[in-house]
């Protein structure tokens, strides 16, 4: 055998290996039902994930709504994207600006009642797929919102529905309660190297 013929084998060999792990993991995640994910973390990347999965769920045909609890000062490309071109996408846009922006707690505590009301109808209705709750996660950290009334509603949404929430931090409550839980680590940003946020990039 030549030592090209040597590598080959190793390499199959290698893969079966894997290919029957792999499998058996599949084999052993046999639970169907709607997922819970948070998408926390410093780095860039979470916002625009679930996006990505809003876009998976539009391709099956699947019924999404989105709830936005904090509002770029303008729309960012998804946001315009649904807005123009996917009417079938429920779309609400918390009133309010960045809180360092409004510097308003009590106005700011109304708007997140508000979208919360909206996402409780997401949260409810069995004919939703997927609900996203972008940046939710810092009106439990302000406490705009009551932590246990949130994390309620995201355990008794129906069976199988899935929701992601995104935002940094967010409280280990609910870490615990959600399925999945994926942490965006910030090695390095151009921003902070001076190169200012790019449309269709970073909005
Ligand atoms: P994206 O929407 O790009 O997925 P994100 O949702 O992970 O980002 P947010 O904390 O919601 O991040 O920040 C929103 C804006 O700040 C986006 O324009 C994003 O590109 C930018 N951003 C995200 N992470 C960082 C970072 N570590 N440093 C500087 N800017 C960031
Ligand atoms: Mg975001």
């Amino acid at each position: 055998m030549t030592e090209e013929q040597s590598k080959n084998e190793r390499h199959k060999k290698a893969m079966e290996k894997q290919k029957a792990k792999v499998d058996a993991r599949i084999a052993a995640a046999d639970s169907e039902r709607g997922v819970a994910i948070v998408l926390t973390g410093n780095g860039k990347g979470k916002s625009s994930s679930a996006f990505g999965m809003v876009m998976r769920a539009l391709g099956y045909g699947h019924k999404v709504g989105v709830i936005q609890f904090i509002k770029g000062e303008q729309l960012s490309g998804e946001e315009l994207y649904i807005k123009n071109h996917c009417p079938q996408v429920y779309l609400y846009q918390m009133g309010t600006g960045f809180t360092w922006n409004t510097q308003d707690r009590s106005g700011d505590i109304r708007e997140a009642e508000k979208a919360w009301l909206e996402a409780e109808k997401l949260l409810t209705d069995d004919t939703v797929d997927l609900v996203v709750l972008d940046e939710l996660t810092y009106m439990i950290a302000y406490k705009y919102l009551e932590e246990n009334k949130v994390l309620e509603a995201i355990k008794n949404r129906p069976r199988e529905q899935s929701v992601v929430v995104t935002g940094r931090g967010g409280g280990s409550a609910l870490q615990d309660l959600v399925d999945t839980v994926a942490e965006v680590k910030d090695v390095k940003h151009a921003f902070k190297s001076g190169i200012k946020a790019r449309k269709g990039v970073d909005y």
